[in-house]
């Protein structure tokens, strides 16, 4: 079969959910057999947004071939079957960078390079990258409809129908259709202008998707058909939910599914849904409940932060748990009595980080954790400081750092190797270790072997694992057998032994720091065994506590 294009854009205004709403159409289109595939086009210039401030963007959501990606292949990969990669994801730097290296290399044989067409053909062949890899493919446009950064993108997919078949493409346009109080009335002003400006570029949406709090009358549908110049049955609710996960389904009830495989030619399976319905139903009627401490820089919390707040709710949804999230600022808990600040959480979770700001909160927080016996999970800065922390308290290495902190520590137990084995450019990387960005960081998926009677061992049930990285400082072997003699458990390290990617300790309920972000690969239907591993551990902390008390 050949590939379908659905392009989903945005107007009205940003956050409307456009990342959800294509996966959530993923979803859909897989419950019904079809394979999908997605990428998402970012107007941005970055030309990726490793180098961008995750409070502004949000996480940078990293691939098993070492691409620092946009947040939205995050929630790709967390409802649809998919794995992406460097080819899912590009953004105006990346399109021009390509461009601009063709015109130096005299690729374009005297011309001149133009946004029309040189532009927008680089953004068509990116497209088309997609073809073949899926029945369909889910292309989202960054940014809103009016955005003067998008209008290449918006130029690009207009010509794409034209050139692959009007029949193989669907424009879908997520909108927001307010509730004004005043008025105890909904509006679609705001959605006609939003189309309007939409076709002035050329662009007949097929379907559009209205973002409300209530479900739309079929009046109100009526009229945004009207004016946006479409069948009524093409204007869908795209109704605010408790959970996510449930977007699917209210696509669902709305048809979504069966008009987008009409409008595109398609035949297919009545859709399956029973697998998303118990989730949500999981989701909504947990039997248990656990408070999980995070601690981190407070401005990085939540939305940096969006494939762990995943990753612990689907590790709740494994053991029946709903698990309620307590950001404590690391800077803050530097002043503050761990005693106070964590005494309610049932875990402690250190996530990954850059900086030394409220470094010293954390080694608390381990500090905290390792004695008082509660589970701790450490996320790479989280393990490097576990590692640190254990070094400093356990085998007496009083001036014990990561070099990240403290360039001349006499116990650089975290550091920066200076030549390591890069797995995805399959070469020795060397790193200049005087620079304080030291060069490339470890990248994307790496393979590690757990050993046996360990937490990781239990928690995985398999001996060879693999995990995606996104840092620069390493474990130092140099203090491994001295740690290891205090008790420090390693229990996962790369093949050759080399890189030390996971550390536990023995005589704790469940104590471990990764050096991976095992967040990346959970998903709601196949939750991450840590953090499965981590929420049963902080239940049964949760149970003890209780027979305690009484
Ligand atoms: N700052 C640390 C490093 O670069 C940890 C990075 C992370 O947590 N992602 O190694």
């Amino acid at each position: 079969m050949k590939t379908k294009f659905i392009f989903v854009t945005g107007g009205v205004l940003s956050s409307l959910g456009k990342g959800l709403a294509s996966a959530a159409i993923g979803a859909l289109l897989e419950s019904r057999g079809l394979s999908v595939t997605f990428q998402k086009l970012d107007p941005y210039i970055n030309v990726d947004p490793g180098t961008m401030n995750p409070f502004q963007h949000g996480e940078v959501f990293v691939t098993d071939d070492g691409a620092e990606t946009d947040l939205d292949l995050g929630h790709y990969e967390r409802f649809a079957n998919v794995r992406l990669g460097k080819k899912n994801n590009f953004t105006t730097g990346k399109i021009y960078y390509s461009v601009i290296m063709k015109e130096r290399r005299g690729d374009y044989l005297g011309g001149t390079i133009q946004v029309i067409p040189h532009i927008t053909d680089e953004i068509k062949k990116s497209i088309l990258l997609m073809e073949n890899s899926a029945d369909v493919a889910i292309i989202e446009i960054g940014g809103t409809i009016g955005d003067i950064e998008s209008l290449p993108f918006q130029e690009a997919i207009r010509q794409f129908k034209w050139d692959v078949g009007k029949e193989n493409v669907l424009y879908v346009h997520l909108t927001l259709v307010p509730y004004i109080k005043t008025a105890g009335e909904v509006k679609t002003k705001p959605t006609q202008h939003s189309v309007k400006e939409l076709r002035s570029i050329g662009i007949q949406p097929d379907i559009i998707l209205c973002r409300t709090e209530k479900l739309l009358s079929k009046d109100i549908k009526k009229k945004i058909a009207l004016f946006c110049n479409v069948d009524v049955d093409q204007v869908i609710t795209a109704k605010d939910v408790e959970s996510i996960y449930e977007v699917p389904l209210v696509f669902h009830q709305e048809h979504l599914d069966d008009k987008i495989v009409k409008l595109l030619h398609m035949w297919t399976r009545a859709p399956r849904l029973e697998a998303w319905e118990e989730l949500v139903e999981k989701i909504k009627n947990p039997k248990f409940s656990v408070r999980i401490a995070i601690v981190g820089k407070y401005i990085d919390l939540k939305e940096s932060y969006k494939s762990l707040n995943e990753a612990l709710v689907h590790g709740g949804i494994a053991n029946d748990c709903q698990v309620a999230l307590d950001f404590v600022d690391s800077e803050a808990l530097e002043s503050a009595d761990c005693n106070d600040t964590l005494r309610n959480a049932d875990g402690v979770l250190i996530p990954g980080g850059f900086g030394a700001r409220g470094i010293e909160g954390k080694m608390k927080a381990v500090h905290f954790a390792r004695e008082e016996k509660v589970p701790f999970f450490g996320i790479c800065l989280g393990m490097q400081m576990a590692v640190v922390e254990f070094a400093k308290h356990v085998a007496g290495m009083k001036g014990a750092n990561s070099t990240e902190f403290d360039k001349n520590t006499d116990s650089a137990v975290i550091y920066l190797m200076k030549e390591w084995y890069d797995y995805q450019k399959k070469t020795i990387q060397q790193r200049d270790v005087s620079s304080d960005k030291g060069g490339t960081m470890r990248l994307g998926a790496y393979p590690c072997l757990l050993r046996e009677d360990s937490f990781a061992y239990k928690a995985y049930n398999k001996k060879e694992i693999s995990e995606r990285h996104r840092h620069r400082y390493e474990f130092n072997n140099r203090f491994k057998s001295a740690l290891e003699e205090k008790g420090l458990i390693i229990s996962g390290t790369s093949p050759d032994g080399e890189l030390v990617e996971i550390v536990e300790i023995a005589d704790h309920p469940w104590f471990l720091g990764c050096q991976f972000h095992p967040e990346f690969k959970s998903r709601p239907m196949d939750p991450h065994p840590l953090f499965c591993a981590f929420i049963n551990a902080a239940l049964k902390y949760k149970g003890n506590k209780k027979k305690k008390d009484e």
